[in-house]
C-alpha cells in the first residue's frame, strides 16, 4: 500500500507539518484555518464508545454464509469484474445484491489504482457509476485496514464531501446499499435536518464514514462535535460544482483539518476543470491518477429533445395536456426558481395532477420522503429546481419538462440527463418562450448541434 510506505516515511510531528505546509498551504484569507489545525492536533475529545457495537453487525452475520461463488459473473473481454480486483468479500457481497456485475468505465480506470492508495482525480458527471468508484475505495480500505487501537466516538475514518443535501442523502443511500455486509457505520451530516438527533447518532456510536454538506460539517466541527485528524480517505464530490455555489473557502478549512496529504488518500472528481479547480486540485492531491470519463451521453439516442416554441400564456396548458398522454408515468419538471416552483406544483396539484415539489425551501426530511414517493412512483410529477433536482437518480423517469430554459447551459445537461437512464429511453421537452428563447444558442453551442424548434401540436394546446 503506497499509503503505508508514506506513513513510515514522515511519522514525527514535525515531519506531518511540514508536509501539511508544502501541500497545503493556507489561503491567506482564511485566517482561522490554522486554528482548525491546531485544533485537530491537540485532541480533546469528550466521550470515549465503550463497546459501541455497530449497528450493522447483524448484517455483518448474515454475509457469514454467502461466498463470491454465488455471484457468478462470466469474464468478459474489455470488461472489469468486481470479482477482479480483490476486494474484501463483506463489499463484493453488496456489490452483489446491487446487481452490479462489471465495472463502469470510470470504475475500471480508477479502482485498480485507489484501491492501491494512490489519490485520483476523476473527471465524470453523474450516471458515471463515480459514486460506487469512491464508495468501493473507501469500504474496501477500511475494511483490509481495521483500526486495533480504541476509537473515539466523533472521529470518522473516511469523509465524503458534495455540494448539496440532495447529492449526500444520495451518496449516503448508496453507501448504505454497498456498504451491508461491511459492519461500517455511515453517517450523514446535512444542514435542514435536527442538529441534535445528527449529534446523538455521532455520539451514540463509532463513526466510520461521515457524508456531508460543507456547512453542516463545518458547525459540527467548530463546536467540537466532529473531528477530522483521524480521516484516512477524503472524498470531494463535485468540486466544481461546490465552487460555483461559493463554497470553496469552507471546503478549504475542512481540508486543513485533515490530515496532510502524505497522511490521507483523496479522490476528487468534478464534471469541469478549470483553472481554479486544477489549482486546488494540486494542493489537494499527491500525486493523483487522472481519469477522464465523456460525459453522460446527454444529446444521446436515449432521450429525445424536443424545444416547443410557446408564449408565457401557453405554457401551463401545454405542460397540463403533456401530462395527459398515457406515456408521462414519471416526470420531472425543472424551473428556475424556487417561487416558479411552488407556484407550479400548487396548480398542478389543483389542476388534479398527482404531483409534489422540492427546492432549497422544503425542509430537507420532506425532500428526501417526496424524492422517495416519487421513486415509489406514488407521484407521477416532481417539479424541481436545478439545484434540488441534481440529485435525482430514478431510472424509470419517462419525461423532463423544462417549464422555463435553465439559464445555465450546463444545467439543461444535467436536467434531461434525469431521464434516458439505465438504459431506457426517454422524452425531454422544453419550453422556449419570448423570455428565454435568447438562451438557445449557448446550448446549441454546448451540445454541438443544432436544436429544433417547433411549435407545439394544436391538441396540446387546447
Ligand atoms: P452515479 O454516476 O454514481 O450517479 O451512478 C449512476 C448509476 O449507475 C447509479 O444508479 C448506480 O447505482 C449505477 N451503477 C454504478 N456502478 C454500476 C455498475 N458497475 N454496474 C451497474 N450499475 C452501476
Amino acid at each position: 500500500m503506497i499509503r503505508k510506505w508514506f506513513k513510515s516515511l514522515s511519522g514525527t510531528p514535525s515531519a506531518e507539518l511540514a508536509a501539511s505546509e508544502i501541500f497545503d498551504s493556507p489561503a491567506p484569507d482564511d485566517a482561522d484555518e490554522q486554528s482548525d489545525r491546531v485544533d485537530a492536533q491537540a485532541p480533546a475529545r469528550k466521550l470515549r464508545a465503550r463497546g459501541a457495537k455497530s449497528k450493522h453487525a447483524a448484517k455483518a452475520e448474515i454475509h457469514q454464509s454467502w461466498s463470491p461463488e454465488q455471484f457468478a459473473v462470466p469474464p468478459q473481454a474489455g470488461k472489469t469484474r468486481f470479482h477482479d480486483l480483490g476486494i474484501d468479500e463483506r463489499l463484493l457481497h453488496g456489490i452483489a445484491d446491487l446487481g452490479f456485475e462489471y465495472c463502469s468505465p470510470i470504475q475500471a480506470a480508477v479502482l485498480p489504482q485507489t484501491l492501491c492508495g494512490h489519490d485520483a482525480i476523476g473527471k465524470a458527471q453523474t450516471g458515471t457509476g463515480k459514486t460506487a468508484a469512491f464508495l468501493v475505495t473507501v469500504f474496501n480500505d477500511l475494511l483490509v485496514n481495521p483500526i486495533a487501537e480504541e476509537r473515539f466516538v466523533g472521529e470518522p475514518r473516511a469523509l465524503i464531501i458534495a455540494p448539496t443535501r440532495e447529492l449526500v442523502q444520495q451518496i449516503a443511500d448508496d453507501a448504505t446499499k454497498l456498504g451491508k455486509y461491511t459492519g461500517l457505520n455511515v453517517l450523514t451530516l446535512i444542514g435542514g435536518m435536527d442538529y441534535q438527533k445528527q449529534l446523538n447518532q455521532l455520539h451514540s456510536t463509532l463513526v466510520d464514514v461521515v457524508v456531508a454538506t460543507p456547512g453542516r460539517l463545518l458547525d459540527f466541527q467548530q463546536r467540537k462535535d466532529l473531528y477530522l485528524d483521524q480521516v484516512e480517505i477524503l472524498v470531494i464530490d463535485e468540486a466544481d460544482r461546490m465552487l460555483d455555489m461559493g463554497f470553496i473557502p469552507q471546503v478549504k478549512r475542512i481540508v486543513r483539518s485533515t490530515p496532510p496529504t502524505s497522511h490521507r488518500q483523496t479522490l476528487l472528481f468534478s464534471a469541469t476543470f478549470t483553472p481554479d479547480i486544477m489549482n486546488l486540485t494540486t494542493q489537494w492531491t499527491f500525486e493523483p491518477v487522472n481519469v477522464e470519463i465523456q460525459p453522460e451521453r446527454v444529446a444521446t439516442d436515449n432521450v429525445t429533445q424536443k424545444v416547443y416554441m410557446v408564449t408565457e400564456r401557453e405554457k401551463f396548458q401545454l405542460l397540463r395536456n403533456i401530462l395527459k398522454q398515457p406515456d408521462a408515468t414519471s416526470v420531472i419538471v425543472f424551473a428556475n426558481r424556487r417561487d416558479e416552483t411552488r407556484w407550479l406544483c400548487e396548480k398542478l396539484k389543483k389542476s388534479g395532477v398527482n404531483c409534489d415539489m422540492i427546492s432549497g425551501e422544503i425542509p430537507q426530511n420532506k425532500r428526501t420522503r417526496t424524492l422517495q414517493d416519487f421513486k415509489d412512483g406514488k407521484l407521477q410529477v416532481l417539479v424541481a429546481t436545478d439545484v434540488a433536482g441534481r440529485g435525482i437518480h430514478v431510472d424509470a423517469v419517462s419525461h423532463v419538462v423544462n417549464y422555463a430554459l435553465p439559464e445555465d447551459p450546463e444545467d439543461y445537461v444535467h436536467r434531461i440527463g434525469r431521464t434516458g437512464r439505465a438504459g431506457a429511453t426517454g422524452t425531454s421537452i422544453s419550453f422556449a418562450s419570448e423570455d428565454d428563447g435568447f438562451l438557445l444558442p449557448a446550448l446549441e453551442t454546448l451540445l454541438g448541434k443544432k436544436i429544433d424548434c417547433e411549435m407545439p401540436p394544436a391538441e396540446l394546446l387546447s
